[in-house]
């Protein structure tokens, strides 16, 4: 037997790990270190009240064989389905059928199980820097090339920089598919409406696809698009996945859904236009069993009105810290982007990102994450959380203001 050869060009699981190695260095070291750790990727608040009420009395139903469920329906429940239609989409404009949601246990879940609905010689785009997934989902499946000199030999990076403010150009060669995240991970910034047209036009001119990862939607309060459906024409080009991991803090829990309209399709071996929907129908029917009863009840409360204020004020917590981490950020002179519309702050870094990563970590004992690991266009950037408490966050600004 020989293994996924893909596998083997993989880089290691460089950044986090790194970053862990060399936290646990220096506390070694310096065992008096009061490490604050603003490189958190995952949400610390607890749940909202009216989730979990509706998760213990989910759990309560499985007690009695009148209530009790078994495997849930492959593509969800309707009472979550419908739920996701009318009080996410419909407020915005966006009508979508029952079938064209899918309840999954999670958005990287999805993210990375996508490709498998594209030609194994599909030709990927990505914005750089990149949350990983995209890249090594399809790394794995050898749609990529070698990885040489930190790139993938046969991927297409967008990059978003200071230069251009963030704002990708859509590819100059040739892609089938092109994966966008608005707002951000890890730059924190977000396209308007007007920024996205381009992309769906591309893809509508070239027969690609868009898989757009809305994960950070209800951080947006500036005037963007919370779906990509909200720009003219992406409804035959994109495939939308969001998630309650940051929306409603169900890291720990699982929930998910994603979007494929009827009217996206690609080619099939006959030059027919086959619907990707129909493809996922298909594949969940046979990879996927379905998310548990009590997550889905507890996914269905995060859009009642108690759940939307409920989560709404946990978001808004994260929010403050973003706001705060940027404005001191400034005051002491970096160049700040994101942390408007997402958990995240990206600064510019007068040394390398590795660098500044030691520098923080020695002289502030403060924890980020250096840009280099999410892509070429990384370096010399380096990401902040808002995912600590408003403490931590505004003790460890201090002490950057300090240096
Ligand atoms: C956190 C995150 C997700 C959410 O993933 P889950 O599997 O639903 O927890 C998706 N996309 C991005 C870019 C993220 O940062």
């Amino acid at each position: 037997m020989h293994v996924n050869p893909n596998f083997e060009k993989l880089p290691g699981n460089y950044l986090f790990a790194e970053v862990a190695r060399r936290v646990k260095a220096y506390s070694a070291a310096h065992p008096e270190a009061d490490i604050l750790k603003l490189g958190i990727g995952d949400v610390t608040q607890p749940l909202a009240p009216c989730v979990v009420a509706a998760l213990k009395k989910a759990a309560d139903e499985m007690l009695s064989s009148a209530t009790f469920h078994g495997y849930s329906p492959d593509y969800g429940y309707d009472f979550l389905i419908d739920a996701i239609r009318e009080k996410d989409y419909a407020p915005r404009g966006v009508r979508l059928a029952a079938d064209e949601v899918f309840i999954s246990d999670g958005a990287k879940t999805d993210t990375s199980a996508i490709q498998e609905l594209f030609a194994a010689d599909a030709r990927i785009a990505v914005t750089d820097p990149v949350y990983p997934v995209y890249v090594d989902s399809n790394a794995m499946a050898g749609r990529l090339g070698d990885f040489l000199d930190g790139r993938w030999t046969r991927l297409t990076y967008l990059p978003c920089n200071a230069e251009n403010g963030f704002v990708p150009s859509p590819p100059t060669e040739p892609a089938d598919v092109i994966y966008l995240c608005y707002p951000n991970n890890p730059t924190g910034t977000t396209l308007t409406a007007a920024q996205l047209k381009p992309f769906v036009e591309y893809a509508r001119k070239h027969g690609a696809v868009i898989v757009y990862d809305a994960a950070y939607k209800a951080f947006i309060s500036s005037d963007v698009p919370h779906s990509i459906y909200e720009v003219e024409g992406a409804r035959e080009v994109a495939i939308e996945c969001c998630s309650f991991s940051k929306t409603a803090g169900f890291t720990g829990v699982r929930c998910a859904y994603t979007v494929i309209p009827h009217e996206v399709t690609g080619l099939g071996a006959s030059g027919q236009q086959v619907e990707l929907n129909a493809l996922w129908k298909r594949r969940m029917g046979s990879k996927f069993n379905g998310v548990s009863y009590p997550v889905q009840r507890a996914a269905e409360a995060v859009f009642t009105p108690e759940g939307q204020k409920q989560c709404g004020e946990t978001v808004a917590y994260y929010k403050k810290n973003a706001a705060l981490i940027r404005s001191e950020l400034a005051a002491a002179g970096y160049a700040v982007f994101g942390g408007v519309d997402a958990p995240y702050v990206w600064l510019k870094t007068p040394v390398d990102s590795w660098r500044f990563f030691d520098r923080l970590l020695d002289e502030a004992h403060v924890v980020g994450t250096p840009g280099a690991g999410f892509g070429p266009s990384g370096e010399g950037y380096f990401r902040l959380t808002a995912f600590n408490t408003y403490e931590k966050t505004a003790e460890a600004l201090r002490r950057i203001r300090g240096l």
